[in-house]
């Protein structure tokens, strides 16, 4: 299924999804009532499971049979098959499109064309499924940059309550050159937690004053943080930036990951720290 669903899936396991309960716990106050019935309170549990619009979706009632959110998630999409899975899946996307629309566009929500939109869904993803699996396609590598330029490579992991990140250097024939790795407490976004760690990245390389020119590699695609990050990189100097797949930003994925489950953060120059020496032939 397309990566917008498994990250709307995620969004719900994590409970970081803005229904308005959630802002409210945000402080953002917009009212707690679910845009769908105007009844409940809107929680994850009450928008997916127990409004009745859902139910209608779902076309079944009790939906958690007395499982609270966090266990239905995992019982559904752990332990049942796949078709199961891209159910529950098919329904979350419908609903949370559903309610988008009533609460940014005004639209009324109908029942009809949502279950019609769920089985369409279903059977877009069952297709997909059978035609692409045998393709494997080439994994994009590490590109090394221009002469006389450094490559700079960012990737964030989250690891229990909070994400760690990791920013390793290269000079233009892939050789270690420094990397730093950190903890930033309370983050619980992906998106949030690359965002900071570019930042942090950029902050520690304007503090080295490396009177050079730059290539930021990060793993992100999102337009308005890259201006936002541009924003930072535009006085250090020049500075170009662009999101690559996880396979060309392995050394920086690694140290990202070992951080998180280390809780160790660390500054290194000229000799690579130990979890990503494999990476270079020194
Ligand atoms: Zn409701």
């Amino acid at each position: 299924m397309p990566p917008k669903i498994k990250n709307l899936l995620w969004r719900c396991a994590r409970n970081v999804l803005p229904v308005r309960d959630n802002l409210r716990s945000k402080r953002v106050w917009i009212g707690r009532g679910c845009p769908m019935c105007g009844y409940m309170v809107e929680t994850l549990e009450h928008l997916f499971c127990d409004c009745v619009f859902g139910e209608g979706v779902w076309g079944a009632v009790n939906v958690l049979q007395g499982r609270d959110f966090a266990s239905f998630l995992t019982h559904v999409i752990g332990r049942l098959s796949v078709e199961e899975a891209w159910t529950l899946a098919a329904v979350f996307w419908t609903i949370w499109t559903a309610r988008n629309d009533v609460v940014w566009h005004n639209k009324i929500p109908e029942r009809v064309n949502a279950s019609e939109q769920m089985l369409r869904l279903q059977l877009t993803w069952k297709e997909a499924y059978a035609v692409q699996r045998p393709t494997v396609r080439h994994a994009p590598e590490w590109i090394s940059p221009p002469c006389y330029t450094v490559k700079c490579n960012v990737d964030a992991a989250l690891s229990g309550e909070g994400a760690s990140f990791g920013a390793v250097v290269r000079d233009h024939n892939g050789g270690f050159v420094a990397a730093k790795s950190g903890q930033m407490d309370g983050v619980v976004d992906p998106y949030m937690a690359e965002a900071l760690g570019v930042k942090e990245a950029l902050t520690w390389l304007k503090a080295q004053h490396h009177k050079t020119y730059g290539v930021l590699v990060f793993p992100m695609s999102r337009e308005q943080r890259t201006v936002w990050l541009m924003s930072i990189a535009r006085d250090i100097w020049s500075v170009s930036v662009s999101h690559v797949k996880r396979t060309a930003n392995c050394v920086a994925h690694g140290i990202a990951r070992a951080t998180g489950s280390l809780a160790a953060s660390g500054v290194w120059f000229d000799i690579p720290p130990a979890c990503i020496v494999n990476y270079f032939n020194q």
